[in-house]
């Protein structure tokens, strides 16, 4: 008599109300992720075909009409400048081309180096670059030249020769 029919199997409790409070849902909230800048309207004018356009012939150009790093220019960089644009990418993306009131300094693996005007200290442009081709920089240089584009430099409003002891 107690176990009446069995027809009330416990394994057929509606689940709802439980996992409901896990709510999965939270997850839609990094949608608003995607849409992080509001400052970018400008950038929309350009398609991505105009922009690979344009980057294929100046990337320097596009970089500064897009005003943020787009997959058609990343991959311009890349393209012509191979492992050091993506250096130069990478050192972009984690803040470290940083301005002080003296010099523009990239943080690299091992040390900091002191970019002006395109030419960097380190061994890389003091070798191996072409010198008949002033396109060639090391990736030092190209994050300057990416960061500035792109308002990436990370800046601090004290002298570098006071906060190192390169002298
Ligand atoms: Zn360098």
């Amino acid at each position: 008599m107690t176990h009446g029919d069995g027809g009330a199997n416990p394994d057929a409790t509606p689940p709802a109300a439980g996992s409901a409070d896990t709510d999965p849902d939270a997850a839609t909230g990094d949608a608003a992720d995607g849409a992080d800048g509001p400052a970018t309207d400008d950038a929309a004018e350009l398609t991505p075909g105009e922009l690979a356009d344009l980057a294929a012939d100046d990337w320097r150009a596009a970089l500064a009409a897009a005003g943020e790093l787009r997959p058609p220019v990343v991959a311009e960089i890349i393209t012509v400048h191979g492992d050091r644009g993506s250096r130069a990418i990478e050192a972009v993306a984690e803040g470290r081309v940083k301005r002080y009131r003296d010099f523009t300094v990239v943080v690299g693996y091992r040390e900091e180096h002191i970019v002006e005007d395109g030419g960097c200290d380190c061994r890389d442009a003091t070798y191996n670059l072409d010198t008949s081709d002033p396109s060639e920089r090391c990736w030092h240089a190209l994050a300057v030249d990416i960061a500035e584009r792109v308002d990436r430099v990370d800046h601090h409003d004290m002298w570098y020769s006071e906060v190192t002891e390169f002298l």
